[in-house]
């Protein structure tokens, strides 16, 4: 967050990785027999005592990452809950389901959920708690061993997850941390005892993951990169739509895979639109992620601050107009002031790829149909925002907008109810609800003749 080291790790060697797939393997092989009321009670207590040391686990994600300690403490919470929801829903997901036998010349035929064993869970850096918990409470429900390799930047929330889970009571090494740079993903994924990957990440780390999955035939979730749509029509509450799409931007210090990127405003509210959000962007508190008063912290690295700062000199370059922002301030910590841009076109990078800081792309149009076919036309389709209180329009939107989750009048977020995930270049594969759990399961088929 500073530049400051304060404690370097070890990566690894050889030989401490093969103890730990050795182990993660023997792991799988008693885990999964495990009764789903055991694996519900030590999800329990992992979230009881998350829930006890919120304070102290907010204070690492901030040190480590830079968000603010108030983001810091609703991402523990939101796993607390995301914990209690797979210990409570956990077994009802898990049922077999009943299909007609008769249609099928069977006494009896039903699908049986069962483990698939270890699967490898790649992990980044900006929810480095709650990415990796979305992964880890539905597997481990349902009866797969997790192996966790991080974010290079995040080691302390990598050790405490593995503590976390060790502690609640899970059996031995049942969830690992590894801690291991990119290039040795490639032969963990490889790894016969290695069943399935899941990957949040970089468009490029997604598509080394996906190759080599694909090459060994194991199933792979990909949750990528988003430069979600945010459209305001004019039937909508500005003030309200405005303040949510400043959060939209700004979360996470702009570094969230769900944030509102791209926004398209009615040409009939534009002005008033960009006045208002201008006004707010710049009333944004950046500083000290520790003060309870900042609303905007540093960016986590100093290569994300200069991958933001050349996507803003390109449009710059290229003629776009800066509203607000776009000059990186003197100063310790790796701060990038909320930014506002008029006058994205084609030519610029920003216009098709990912911003990940605080920077909002604003364009005025001329119907809702001409916003969603500017919103489709980007490679990405993770999220994607309409305010709107027209039905009509809000059904438009629904049935035409290209992306993986459509929110009406609110901002894009995830849920441990709802299901969480892509299409086109954000990824396939869902994340979250009784879907997510079921991604890395065997439906099994199981039919039963008649009594012979
Ligand atoms: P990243 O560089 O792709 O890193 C993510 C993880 O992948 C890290 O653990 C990283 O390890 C590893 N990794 C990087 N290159 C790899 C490779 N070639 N093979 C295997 N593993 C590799 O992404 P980031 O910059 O940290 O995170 C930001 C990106 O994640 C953004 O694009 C954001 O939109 C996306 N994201 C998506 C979601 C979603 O749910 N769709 C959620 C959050 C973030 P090292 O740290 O050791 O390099």
């Amino acid at each position: 967050m500073t530049g400051e080291v304060l404690r370097r790790f070890d990566e690894l060697t050889p030989e401490e990785l093969e103890d730990k797939l050795a182990r993660a393997a023997a792991a799988a092989a008693s885990y999964r027999l495990t009764s789903v009321e055991e694996r519900a009670g030590w999800l329990q207590h992992a979230a009881d005592r998350l829930e006890k040391e919120v304070e102290s686990v907010s204070g690492m994600i901030t040190t480590e990452m830079g968000k603010t300690f108030r983001a810091a403490e609703e991402e523990v919470a939101k796993c607390v809950h995301g914990l209690r929801f797979y210990a409570a829903e956990g077994p009802a997901f898990l049922r077999d389901l009943d299909r007609d036998g008769g249609r099928v010349g069977a006494k009896q035929t039903f699908v049986t959920y069962q483990p698939i064993g270890v699967v490898l869970a790649v992990m980044p850096w900006n929810l480095p708690l709650w990415q990796a918990m979305r992964f880890a409470a539905p597997a481990l429900m349902a009866g797969n061993v997790g192996l966790l390799k991080h974010a290079s930047n995040v080691p302390q929330c990598a050790l405490y997850l593995e503590e976390l889970f060790r502690d609640a009571g899970f059996p031995d090494d049942v969830f690992q941390t590894l801690l291991i740079s990119a290039g040795r993903v490639e032969q963990v994924l490889r790894d016969p005892r290695v069943a399935a990957a899941t990957l949040t990440g970089s468009e490029p780390a997604g598509r080394s993951v996906a190759t080599i999955a694909g090459n060994e035939i194991k199933k792979v979730v990909l949750e990528l990169g988003g430069s979600d749509p945010f459209i305001i029509m004019p039937s909508t509450n500005l003030e309200r739509a405005t303040d949510v799409a400043v959060k939209a931007r700004c979360l996470n210090n702009g570094q969230s895979c769900i944030n509102g990127k791209r926004f398209y405003v009615h040409r009939d509210i534009g002005d008033a639109f960009i006045e208002m959000f201008v006004a707010k962007m710049s009333a944004l508190v950046v500083g000290d992620p520790m003060d309870e008063g900042t609303d905007v912290g540093p960016l986590a690295t100093e290569s994300g601050r200069r991958d933001v700062e050349s996507y803003v000199d390109d449009a710059v370059g290229k003629g776009a107009t800066v509203l607000l922002g776009g000059e990186r301030p003197d100063g310790p910590g790796w701060f990038y002031p909320p930014t506002v841009l008029t006058g994205i076109t084609p030519e610029m990078r920003m216009y098709h790829e990912e911003v990940f800081g605080p920077v909002a792309q604003v364009w005025t149009v001329p119907s809702l149909e001409e916003a969603l076919r500017e919103a489709n036309g980007h490679p990405y389709g993770l999220g994607s925002n309409l305010w709107s209180e027209d039905e009509a329009e809000r059904e438009l939107f629904v049935r035409d907008v290209q992306s993986g989750m459509a929110f009406i009048n609110g901002n894009t977020t995830s849920y441990p109810e709802i299901p969480f995930g892509g299409v086109k270049r954000s990824g396939y594969g869902r994340e979250l609800s009784d879907l997510g759990m079921r991604e890395f399961m065997n439906a099994k088929t199981v039919w039963i003749g008649q009594d012979a």
